[in-house]
């Protein structure tokens, strides 16, 4: 559980770190700041100016704002991993609980999970909040109960199927009394060969409907779009988050920027089922076109205002879902690899995130703000993107709500 470290001094009442040079990501700028940070029941109290060489570089803990805890990175069929979800919920939380410290190691305090398979979730995810409030050192969350679907799209029927504006107002009553402050939609058919790939088939009412509602009641409103007709359909109605976004544009991923919409690339999860399909030979066409349009789309989004990147992309890995690990850093490298500069990068895994996610008090580095930290033994920002293959090997410590959970 939680250790202590020198990196983190008790000084009556309080604890200090010692000379640290604080990143401060701003429109893919960066910046440093040498300071001691004081933290205090699990916020940063106030960052002192000091002069001398930092011991550590410091970003606030990164936020994955596209995970599953319910699901075991399986690729096994749905029918079973509900069943052992809904047969055995204290065995899932126990799981869940082991992926949360995992990801925090690797710096991911925070995460936003997109629903579990099937209807099985509430008590579970119950559990899991149960124990992060118990001070389990694990990724903190916010969840959607289940992942709203389509009538005959991709998903269904593995998750809540939703035929019309009844149904959808009965499902958002029913997330909010089980503690949902997400609501995730997969409103899109799967792939199909010839075009368009992905057709929206959501009933649209409500849709149009959510959308408001999620906003009257601050939920995060979140939608797996990989073709434009939902990607278009997401800009008209302003929505929060974007996940995979694959086919999106030159000109979608402006309106994106001019909308306050976030995408979440998941450039893992892609590449895990890409991995997997060349292992099986299963689904190969599908899996190698979602590589492929996510690469090219991730390269345009990296020059996107004028040679600049693209603003608002998040880390979203899809860690859990099919044959994708809950802790890897390496969606970060992909973005990379892919020509993202990494200042842009780990804003997205912070800044972004929280503004995303709603959550006010994370994603930078601030006083009043949740002491969530990654400690840095070399700068992140120029290390080689060979460097960026292990990035983790680069974290010295995480502190979580102020106290140190992982050292060397
Ligand atoms: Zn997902």
């Amino acid at each position: 559980m939680t250790e202590r470290s020198a990196i983190l001094k008790e000084s009556g009442g309080y604890s200090i770190t010692g000379p640290v040079g604080v990143i401060i990501l701003r429109e893919g700028e960066v910046e440093y700041r040498t300071v001691r940070i004081e933290i205090q029941d699990g916020l940063i109290r106030e960052l002192k100016p000091a002069g001398e060489e930092p011991e550590y570089y410091v970003t606030a803990g990164f936020i994955n704002c596209h995970a599953h805890y319910v699901m075991d990175a399986g690729a096994g069929p749905f029918d079973k991993m509900i069943a052992d979800a809904a047969g055995d919920p204290d065995n899932k939380i126990a799981r869940a609980i082991q992926y949360g410290r995992e990801m925090v190691k690797l710096g991911i305090t925070y995460t936003c999970d997109k629903g579990p398979p099937g209807m099985c979730g509430a008590p579970i995810y119950r559990g899991i909040k149960e124990a992060v409030d118990a001070g389990e050192s694990m990724a903190n969350l916010k969840y959607s109960t289940w992942a709203m679907m389509a009538d005959g799209g991709f998903g269904a029927p593995y998750g809540r199927v939703i035929h019309n504006l009844k149904e959808m107002e009965v499902a958002l009553l029913e997330s909010e009394k089980t503690g949902a402050e997400a609501l995730k939609f997969i409103p899109e058919s799967a792939y199909k060969a010839g075009t368009p790939h992905y057709r929206f088939m959501f009933p649209e009412d409500a849709f149009r409907w959510a959308r408001q509602a999620a906003k009257e009641k601050n939920m995060v409103f979140a939608v797996h779009a990989k073709g434009v007709e939902t990607i278009e359909m997401c800009i008209r109605e302003s929505v929060d988050g974007i996940e995979h976004g694959i086919e999106a544009k030159p000109e979608h991923l402006r309106a994106f920027q001019e909308n306050d919409i976030y995408l979440g690339p998941t450039m893992d999860g892609l590449l895990c089922r890409l991995e997997h399909a060349k292992e099986t030979g299963r689904n190969a066409e599908a899996v190698e076109y979602d590589w492929e349009t996510v690469c090219s789309m991730v390269k345009t989004a990296s020059t996107l205002n004028n040679g600049r990147p693209f603003s608002n992309f998040l880390f979203a890995s899809d860690a859990g879902s099919y044959a994708t690990p809950h802790a890897s850093l390496r969606e970060l490298y992909q973005l990379r690899k892919n020509g993202f500069p990494p200042a842009a990068i780990l804003e997205a895994a912070t800044v972004n995130g929280a503004k995303c996610l709603k959550l006010w008090d994370r994603g930078t580095i601030e006083t009043g703000k949740r002491a969530d930290l990654i400690f840095w033994s070399t700068n992140p920002v120029e290390q080689s993107l060979e460097e960026w293959k292990h990035l983790e090997k680069h974290i010295a410590a995480v502190a979580l709500n102020g106290k140190i959970v992982k050292i060397e």
